[in-house]
């Protein structure tokens, strides 16, 4: 049975603990935002010692089920005050689980920067002194140097160790390029611990237990063939998430301007088929990359130079839409080197690109001047004014600034999809425990479900509500997104899903499994951000979104507030 590892930084202890009887069927996301539940006290400062930082395995992760291997790091938010479950690709949910670890619980704050090593001997404790103030790049090699090439790094640049609530917590991949548990500002709680760095190694460590592995395999071997059938994969093989670019501008639902339009006229500047092209231009990069081993889709990329020197992998859509058409940056090298630098410095793309485009409206930078912006982000490594100022988020650049078209739910950031047009959506971004989130559910049109009108001011609430369930027992299972969108129109498909929960931990399930699961890890969250305060008026976009029509569609968010409502009512 796997087990809690606790560790204490104040005293520099750890201890292992059996899983408490209710936290058994547990995993990923709903045991994360299950022990901050139990944990944390819900009006903790979310940079004060109370609050407990928890890197959770999915129920599926170190098994051959495909793409399973996102950790769910939970804690309270200091960007939304909210309870939060930021989850990222790479090899260190792997590794956790191969060590039997469910849970790894950090808590107290160490005196001085410090990292950690877990290994099957334990916890080891190491000064980081000498690390203070390096950016991801370097310290990745550094610590990979030093530890070899069996471990997996989850760490904080400068901007977590600044306490900047932008900052997001690195994860590297088994060839250790950077993912991120970006959004929240989980990494500022990391900092906030005096925590630089958590080596996860899994040397001569045992198989994943699973109880029926014949089964398994035969529901192993059918869902992937189910996964790899479904049109949308390949494209994601193809092209990554930037070929949402070109889809989201064609439906006017991709952010430019600081949401003002919801198309961007340099849109192809920045699209995933101009992307493909740059990659097959250019030596040393590469169309097809994969986050974890066991990935079948390999929706990731690396961006060279002309030179062949690595820029950035992992260029995603969302950084497009946020830092490209958001910003109006029309130049795909500007975008994937502000890319780089964020992800140097530990910087979540998203919350940036909103921050950004809300300075460009104050006039504190020009549109589009990605030098600009750059140098802007460059800057908060001298610790300047403004650069802390966009990198505390969105809400605190428009109040700094005194500009009222502030794109952000509780605190957080939109992503790069206009609620105005994808309004199932919006009413995600309106009431997911975590602040605008659109992993938690994001409502797109599909062909396979013909019948779906995003536009339409009724029906969003049901949608968003079931995605939202659903995504939540993913990021349970610590499956990635991709490969559970299939699932959403092969129910079938979900049955071989649950076929490979019940032959790894021995349980039966019914077919309500993945609505079940969900809504409880829902309900825990909900509950949590009812103590720490928050109320239904807070489930509401930002009332411009309602007032300023998107010019071409000529639409509003217009989703009643008593169908808002009843989205997460238990
Ligand atoms: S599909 Fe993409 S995000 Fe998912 S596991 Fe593969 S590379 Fe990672």
């Amino acid at each position: 049975m796997k087990k809690l590892l606790r560790i204490n930084l104040t005293t520099k202890t750890f201890r292992y603990e059996d899983l408490p009887q209710d936290y058994i069927k547990l995993g990923g996301r709903g045991l994360s935002s299950k022990i901050v539940f139990n944990e944390v006290p819900a009006k903790a400062d979310p940079l004060g010692e109370e609050n407990k930082l928890v890197f959770a395995p999915g129920i599926l992760t170190g098994t051959i089920v495909p793409n399973n291997g996102r950790i769910s790091i939970g804690a309270k938010s200091p960007l939304t005050g909210t309870i939060k479950e930021a989850n990222a690709g790479g090899s260190a949910a792997q590794k956790l689980s191969r060590l039997g670890i469910a849970a790894v619980i950090v808590e107290g704050k160490s005196s001085s920067l410090t990292a950690i090593k877990i290994d099957k001997n334990g916890v080891s404790f190491i000064d980081a002194n000498r690390l203070k103030s390096m950016g991801n790049y370097a310290l990745i090699d550094k610590l990979k140097n030093e530890h070899g090439n069996n471990i997996s790094i989850m760490s904080i640049g400068p901007a977590g160790e600044m306490l900047l609530k932008a900052a997001n917590i690195s994860v590297t991949s088994p060839d250790f390029k950077i993912r991120a548990a970006a959004r929240g500002g989980l990494g500022a709680v990391m900092g906030s611990k005096n925590l630089k760095a958590i080596i996860v190694d899994d040397l001569d460590a045992n198989e994943v237990d699973v109880k029926d592995p014949t089964t398994l395999k035969d529901a192993v071997a059918e869902l992937t063939k189910g996964i790899l059938s479904h049109p949308l994969i390949e494209g994601l093989k193809t092209f990554g998430t930037p070929i949402l670019v070109m889809m989201i501008n064609t439906a006017n639902a991709l952010p430019t301007k600081n949401y003002s339009l919801g198309q961007f006229a340099h849109a192809e500047n920045i699209s995933g088929e101009h992307l493909v092209e740059l990659i097959n231009k250019r030596p040393e990069s590469a169309q097809v990359h994969r986050c974890m081993n066991g990935c079948i889709i390999g929706c990731s990329n690396i961006l060279s130079d002309e030179k062949g020197n690595e820029i950035v992998s992992g260029l995603e859509y969302e950084t497009l839409g946020m830092v490209g058409s958001n910003c109006m940056i029309g130049n795909l090298d500007d975008v994937a080197r502000i890319n780089r630098l964020c992800n140097d410095l530990g910087l979540d793309t998203m919350e940036m690109g909103a921050a950004i485009a809300v300075a460009m409206e104050a006039g504190v930078i020009k549109w589009g001047d990605g030098k600009a912006v750059y140098e802007l982000i460059e800057s908060i490594k001298d610790n300047s004014e403004k650069g802390k100022i966009i990198a505390n988020g969105c809400v605190n650049t428009g109040k700094a600034f005194g500009v009222s078209r502030i794109p952000h739910v509780k605190g957080q950031s939109l992503a790069a999809y206009d609620p105005r047009v994808l309004k199932g959506t919006g009413v995600t971004y309106a009431t997911s425990t975590m602040g605008a989130d659109h992993t938690c559910g994001n409502a797109l049109p599909s062909p396979a479900n013909p019948e779906y009108n995003p536009l339409s001011p009724t029906g969003q609430g049901p949608v968003s509500s079931f995605l939202q369930r659903y995504f939540a027992a993913i990021d349970s299972l610590g499956l990635c997104l991709f490969a559970s969108l299939p699932l959403l129109d092969i129910p079938d498909l979900q049955k071989k899903l649950m076929e490979c929960v019940s032959a790894i931990t021995g349980e039966g399930y019914n077919e309500n499994y993945l609505i079940e699961l969900g809504t409880e890890v829902l309900k825990t969250e909900k509950r949590f951000n009812e103590m720490a305060g928050f109320t239904s008026k807070d489930d509401r976009l930002p009332e411009f979104f309602s007032k300023e029509a998107l010019p071409g569609p000529n639409t509003v968010f217009d989703v009643p507030e008593e169908e808002i409502d009843g989205v997460l009512k238990f």
